[in-house]
């Protein structure tokens, strides 16, 4: 039979795929023997096997039963004992950490029967337990029964108003007492039935709601958005209570090992007296920093301090906690890997090498394409001296700009219509999601570091200012220092330093950019240290080759600082653009062979002279020569405003010979699918000289260079093939004018066209090389018109889980990757020294860098931006199985 449920004992972290990362990490910390009050953790096997089925898999309450009784022998209290009642928290945890997503009910436990147990069990403490007692109620009714939190917060503020109060601290146990019995009102006129009294049915229907809370709205959102599979289900913990919120002598925190925003060494955390935690992390109350609690209560700081080295050399790395402190005695709630911002990741992975923890590899392995592509992220400008409205706390980097919205609708739908906006809350709950998404930044008045605001933010890589208390949030406006900013002002917030400007601050380089533009040394900042050593060893192990989609020769110096191996696709159509269109819009007027030769003989030299300059930049390096690909109507003016002109014209009795001419043309050549037409090779094949001409230049270019001293390595590319016939073609004309010129070069092809990918092992045969050119090969692979689709449908299809990201941007492997794999296998079969890349748009993609790694591609090819980005991914690549992180 399966096993649904397993005490603190019998798990460990290694078990978290069932276990959830909470309950693995609870248990992990109870086998270390570190204080973590009893429990036992419901699986997501049982969740699973409940949302499927929608009721308790069998056998499920039983085990439950025999394992409470365990937790009652252990913490030597009964669930529903009138006179010594266990309480018990009952807590969500996924395999991937969902902060806020899912449902807890704490106090589970409490009814009319036992709510004076607890007082004397707190020394008659009835104020707490009927404080308890109404926590319970809200809770357990707007979680488990869908009652409306309002109706309890209005019933709290009537109390509150009653008793002369705007504290909840003000009401008294009498008060609180009437509060009970007003909430259980609530709770039966929304349910139509008593609050229940009896603990373990409190307990069964909590259990529930939190498996039934895995499918809620928010976590549904949240995990598209984190890409975390939907059919995981989450762990529940059942927990025996401990209260922080028992006096000056009590109190919670949240603490890290070390600084999660920059990664500087030593304790770094927020402590709260007299509170319980979900104040903390819910940002409710504004905390103090842990050392605080060193001067309250040495003894208990000492033990944390302990138990966090302990943590930390366990894992191997950062760790995050939650901690209560009840009476003097320390519990720890929670701990785990923790959540850091892209710089503390870098700099902790490089300490930690040089504390000999782990090793290089590792270190590869712990940092991400995506974090470094968001150290790249510019930064403010403040040689202007911009107004400085309020500082916050630095809770996620990077600058935003916006425009102030005060509401997370307002915020996503202003952000839908092209508007940069800021979230501006008092403090953000889970509802703020959407808005949270949508905007630039977020800002807010209250909460900390692990605030709910600044750990989702983190998490998605979003600017983030919190905790700027000086600021006072109303509904459409804020007043800081007297000052009032009102909902569409627009205002600058730096995440790195806690700044809020007024006005739009102009933003300038990364010092990581700095670094790789050779303008700063890595001796100057501890992070670029970290990335310049982490990088250098991403180079050193990684087999895949990084090649840079560069066609100016500004683009390509640029590439090449970035550490760009070569360029592997020169998109040659720019060359015909600006100052050249006379020219081309000769070529494509030509009426005759010679009017068409002199049209190309004009262009050659402009042609020649850009590869000459793309050479220069590249010296040494091959340079992947892509023949023009787009149909050349798309460099004469627009049919309809063409249309118009000429109408004009000749309305006017001014008609323009060359504007009826380019018009004629533009008819002639009109297109209702021009990307499936004559374009790339056809053109090539249709239009005589056409390639000629380009072929000739990069012939003539790389002669010039040569004698200049430039070690020139050309390679030409033919784009669109679908068939070897039309390759072989192209090939033997290039071949044949190359050699007439004594230049020799590699001929390669484009794979993206479907077709051409199916009959890889033939076209193989006329093919130097292979360049997956997958903007197109998705496009033909699914039949979606790249300029179109993703904004007409993506959006629906992302909702209906149809694909988690768009194929535009991470490549589908199953569908257009098998095409991949086939045109691989077939390709090489047919000519195993044959040499393949990518330089789709995929090309710089992580996700889809990992699986050319797999799929044996020799190179990847990208925007000059995201080379450093495909460098650290084809490096993790090598590692990844080598790695043994815990996470
Ligand atoms: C491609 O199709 O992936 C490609 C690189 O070519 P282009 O984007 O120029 O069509
Ligand atoms: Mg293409």
């Amino acid at each position: 039979m399966t096993k649904y449920v397993y005490d603190f004992a019998e798990g460990s972290k290694e078990l978290k795929d069932l276990l959830g990362g909470k309950g693995g990490n609870l248990a992990e910390m109870a086998n270390l023997g570190l204080p973590v009050p009893p429990g036992f953790t419901v699986t997501t096997d049982a969740c699973r096997a409940y949302l499927r089925g929608g009721d308790e898999p069998f056998g499920l309450a039983d085990e439950i039963g025999l394992h409470l009784e365990r937790l009652e022998r252990q913490a030597g209290r009964r669930l529903g004992d009138p006179a010594d009642p266990l309480l018990v928290s009952v807590r969500s945890g996924a395999k991937f950490s969902m902060p806020g997503m899912m449902e807890t009910i704490l106090n589970v436990g409490l009814s009319d029967a036992t709510v004076a147990g607890l007082a004397a069990q707190t020394g008659g403490d009835d104020r707490f337990a009927w404080d308890s007692y109404r926590r319970l109620i809200q809770m357990f009714g707007r979680t488990v029964c869908g009652v409306p939190g309002e109706a309890f917060e209005q019933a709290l503020d009537d109390a509150k108003r009653a008793a002369g109060t705007t504290d909840d601290l003000g009401l008294d146990a009498a008060a609180l007492r009437g509060l009970v019995t007003r909430y259980r009102e609530i709770f039966r006129e929304h349910t139509g039935r008593d609050f229940p009294q009896d603990a373990r049915e409190q307990l069964d229907q909590s259990i529930r709601a939190v498996f039934n809370s895995w499918n809620g709205e928010r976590a549904v959102l949240y995990r598209r958005q984190e890409h975390i599979p939907a059919d995981l289900g989450t762990a529940v913990n059942i927990v025996a209570m401990v209260f922080g919120n028992l006096g000056p002598d009590s109190g919670t925190g949240v603490a890290f090992t070390r600084d999660p925003a920059t990664g500087a060494p030593g304790v770094y955390g927020d402590y709260l007296a007299n509170a319980q935690g979900e104040d903390v992390v819910a940002g409710i109350r504004n905390t103090v920093p842990l050392q605080q609690l060193a001067a309250d209560d040495k003894r208990a700081y000492d033990e944390l301090m302990v138990i966090m080295a302990k943590l930390e050399a366990h894992y191997r790395d950062l760790c995050d906690i939650e901690f209560t402190i009840e009476r003097g005695k320390l519990w720890m709630l929670q701990t785990r890997v923790g959540k850091r911002t892209a710089a503390a990741a870098f700099v902790i992975a490089a300490q930690l090498v040089d504390e000999g923890v782990i090793d290089l590899d590792e270190a590869l392995h712990r940092v991400t394409g995506a974090q470094l592509a968001q150290l790249m992220f510019p930064a403010f400008d403040l040689t202007q001296a911009p107004e400085r409205l309020a500082r916050g706390i630095a809770a996620s980097p990077g600058a935003a700009v916006g425009a102030v919205v005060f509401d997370a609708k307002r915020a996503a739908a202003r952000a839908a219509r092209g508007e940069r906006v800021i979230l501006v809350r008092r403090e953000t709950n889970p509802d703020d999601l959407p808005g949270m998404i949508a905007a630039q930044g977020i800002l807010t008045s209250r909460g900390g570091k692990t605030s709910h605001a600044a750990v989702v933010a983190r998490g998605m890589g979003k600017t983030c200012v919190c905790g700027a208390d000086r600021i006072e949030v109303h509904d459409g406006h804020f007043t800081v220092d007297g000052r009032t900013v009102a909902e569409g002002d627009v205002v600058s917030i730096d995440g790195s330093t806690g700044t809020v400007y007024l006005g739009a601050v102009p933003v300038q380089e990364s010092p990581v950019v700095r670094y790789f533009e050779g303008t700063l040394s890595p001796d100057a900042d501890p992070l670029v240290a970290a990335v310049d050593r982490i990088l250098a060893h991403a180079d050193k192990v990684r087999r895949l080759g990084v090649r840079a989609n560069a066609d100016t020769e500004d683009d390509a110096a640029r590439a090449r600082r970035f550490g760009a191996q070569g360029i592997g696709l020169c998109r040659t159509e720019h060359m015909f653009l600006g100052e050249r269109r006379p020219l081309v819009e000769r070529l494509i007027l030509a009426g005759t062979d010679d009017e068409r030769d002199k049209a190309l003989a004009d262009l050659l030299p402009l042609q020649r002279a850009d590869f000459e300059r793309l050479f220069e930049a590249m010296n040494g390096l091959p340079v992947t020569i892509r023949l023009i690909d787009p149909p050349l109507h798309e460099f004469l003016p627009p049919l309809d405003e063409l249309a118009v002109r000429v109408a004009l014209e000749e309305s006017r009795g001014e008609p323009d010979g060359h504007d009826r001419a380019l018009l004629d043309a533009v008819q002639r050549m009109h297109e209702e699918n021009p990307m499936l037409g004559l374009r790339g090779v056809r053109l090539g094949l249709v239009v005589p000289g056409l390639f000629a001409m380009q072929i000739r230049a990069v012939a003539e270019a790389t002669i010039a260079c040569r004698e200049r001293g430039i070690t020139v390595r050309p390679e030409i590319m033919v784009p669109l093939v679908g068939a070897v016939q039309e390759l072989e073609a192209v090939r033997e004309e290039a071949l044949r004018l190359l050699g007439s010129l004594g230049v020799q070069a590699r001929v390669g092809t484009m794979i993206e066209v479907p077709r051409a990918a199916l009959t890889a092992g033939e076209i193989a045969r006329a093919a130097d090389f292979f360049s997956f050119g997958t903007n197109d090969l998705t496009q033909m692979g699914w039949g979606f018109s790249r300029d179109d689709v993703e904004g007409a449908f993506f959006t629906r299809y992302l909702e209906l889980g149809i694909f988690g990201v768009s194929p535009f941007e991470s490549i589908d492997r199953d569908g257009v990757g098998r095409l991949v794999r086939i045109a691989v296998d077939e390709g090489r079969r047919a000519r195993p020294d044959l040499h393949i890349g990518v330089c789709g748009e995929h090309g710089g993609d992580p996700a889809s860098i990992h699986f050319f790694h797999d799929a044996g591609l020799d190179y990847v090819s990208c925007s000059p931006f995201r080379v450093p980005v495909a460098r650290l991914e084809a490096g993790r690549c090598s590692v990844v199985a080598t790695g043994s992180d815990s996470r």
